[in-house]
């Protein structure tokens, strides 16, 4: 694109990132400023104003391009405003994990975020729905819910991986791996004690491989059940996924889908989507196929368990 094609809204949540993060969003401001792009920035009051102001932009004929800013709470906000219209998206990673970012080819670099942009490289991307709120990236039931609706009753605006610890390690000991059913395309395929995952994109948190032959524009979703009883089980199950064999494993149940119904029999099973509090099951869900275009690195491919280490390390 260049700047005659119209202006560019950056929707920034000012409350997302650590510092170099937040350093990366505006240095990107400050290149299209340079390269002569008109920049509009927004900053989000919460994530319904995230929604409502890509909404917005979505309408204006005058906007070429939406960025967003954020974390993946954000980007589904924003995302779920431009669903079902055509306007162009590029993401700026700044939250804790950026599962959606980091599934396009996104990393914390600002060479990442110009390739994407000069790039030109369009991609569809499918949207999640669960009983009326969308997902980007994966949803989650039983074990992982727990975790996040810990987190989340403690959680006061950014967080580090370090926030996690605490809640894994209370849920760990306390979850009692409730029962599940799940229907996918109208077929029963399981109904046991487990952990489900609905996947868009192939990694989940710190780069794991769970729904690891999820394409986000394919229009299925991906399913990954995990028969699993006790902790014992569950330790098993997470090192079978750090290898990547999970699916070798007879207890391990690996589908895809266009509709899928997941609920309980017994106690309560909590649902995250994106890594924040999903809705109360029974969870109805379903694709909306190439609901969004969207502007990748070209070539780009996700960040898994290894290669995010190295990053860490430096
Ligand atoms: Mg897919």
């Amino acid at each position: 694109m260049n700047p005659q094609d119209g202006y560019i809204q950056y929707i920034i949540n000012p409350k997302s990132g650590a510092s170099s993060s937040k350093w990366l969003v505006s240095r990107f401001r400050n290149y299209l400023a340079e390269k002569g792009y008109d920049v509009r920035v927004e900053f989000t009051q919460s994530l319904e104003h995230a929604c409502e102001l890509a909404t917005k932009a979505a309408i204006d004929y005058q906007c070429a391009l939406v960025l967003g800013a954020g974390g993946d709470g954000t980007l589904r906000e924003i995302l779920h405003g431009l669903e079902g219209t055509n306007k162009l998206f590029m993401p700026v990673p700044c939250g804790t994990e950026n599962l959606l970012a980091n599934e396009l080819g996104f990393d914390l670099h600002l060479k990442t975020l110009v390739n994407a942009f000069e790039g030109n490289c369009i991609k569809p991307l499918d949207m999640g729905m669960i009983n009326e709120q969308c997902f980007m990236s994966i949803a989650g039931f039983g074990f992982d819910g727990a975790v996040i609706h810990r987190l989340c009753q403690h959680r006061t605006g950014h967080i580090s991986h370090l926030t996690y610890f605490w809640p894994i390690w209370r849920a760990f000991w306390e979850h009692d791996f409730p029962a599940v059913r799940v229907v996918v395309d109208g077929r029963e395929i399981f109904n046991d004690r487990g952990l489900v995952f609905v996947g868009n994109t192939s990694r989940y948190a710190i780069g794991l491989n769970i729904c690891k032959n999820a394409d986000f524009g394919d229009g299925l979703l991906d399913v990954c059940i995990f028969r699993c009883h006790d902790q014992v089980h569950l330790i098993g199950h997470s090192i079978n996924v750090i290898f990547k064999k999970h699916t070798d494993s007879k207890s391990v149940i690996y589908t895809q889908g266009k509709s899928i119904q997941v609920s309980h029999a017994d106690g309560p099973v909590y649902c995250q989507i994106d890594g924040d509090p999903g809705p109360p099951l029974p969870a109805d869900i379903k694709v909306i196929p190439q609901a969004i275009r969207i502007l990748v690195p070209p070539g780009a491919k996700p960040a898994g368990l290894r290669t995010r280490l190295r990053r860490a390390i430096g």
